[in-house]
C-alpha cells in the first residue's frame, strides 16, 4: 500500500511537470511569434517596454520638447506611427498625440493596476508603445500616451 502511493505521486509529479511544460512551450512559442525583436540594437530598458509591457519614468525623454515636422517611427521596426502635427505637450510627462496614423496600432483592454485602460501595440511588429485616453484636447477626443523610447524621431528636412 505504501509503496503503491509513492508510485502515484511520482507519477503525479511526473504528471504535473509534463503539464507544465507542455503549456509553457505554446506560450513561448506565441509570444516570440506575436512579438518580433527586430532592431537588435535595442536596449535593455526599451525591450522591457516593448515587449514586457513596461513603462518610462515620467518626463524622462527627450522627445517631450520635440517640436519638429516628421514624423515619430517605431524604435523596433521602423514603422510610420505619428505624424508631428497630432503631437501636444499634455503635461503628463510622456509624448503625447492627438491621433496616430490610419493602421498604426492594434489596442487591447488592460486591466492592470486594478484600472482598465486601453494598451495599444504596434501593428506591424506587436510591440507594446502605451494608453490611449479618451480625455484629448482635439475633435478627436483621444490621447496617445507613448513611451518615448518606444519611438524613433525623424524629422522633415
Ligand atoms: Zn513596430
Amino acid at each position: 500500500m505504501k509503496k503503491l502511493n509513492k508510485t502515484r505521486r511520482l507519477f503525479f509529479k511526473l504528471f504535473g511537470i509534463t503539464i507544465f511544460s507542455y503549456l509553457l512551450i505554446p506560450y513561448k512559442f506565441l509570444y516570440s511569434a506575436t512579438k518580433k525583436i527586430i532592431n537588435k540594437n535595442l536596449t535593455e530598458e526599451q525591450k522591457k517596454i516593448l515587449f514586457n509591457e513596461g513603462t518610462e519614468r515620467p518626463f524622462t525623454s527627450s522627445l517631450l520638447n520635440e517640436k519638429r515636422e516628421g514624423y515619430y517611427h517605431c524604435a523596433n521596426c521602423d514603422a510610420k506611427l505619428f505624424s508631428s502635427k497630432s503631437k501636444f505637450d499634455s503635461g503628463t510627462g510622456w509624448p503625447s498625440f492627438t491621433e496616430a496614423l490610419p493602421g498604426a496600432f492594434k489596442t487591447k483592454t488592460d486591466y492592470s493596476f486594478g484600472m482598465k485602460r486601453i494598451e495599444y501595440h504596434c501593428s506591424n511588429c506587436g510591440a507594446h508603445h502605451g494608453h490611449v485616453f479618451e480625455d484629448g484636447p482635439s475633435e478627436t477626443g483621444k490621447r496617445f500616451c507613448n513611451n518615448g523610447l518606444c519611438l524613433i524621431f525623424k524629422p522633415s528636412n
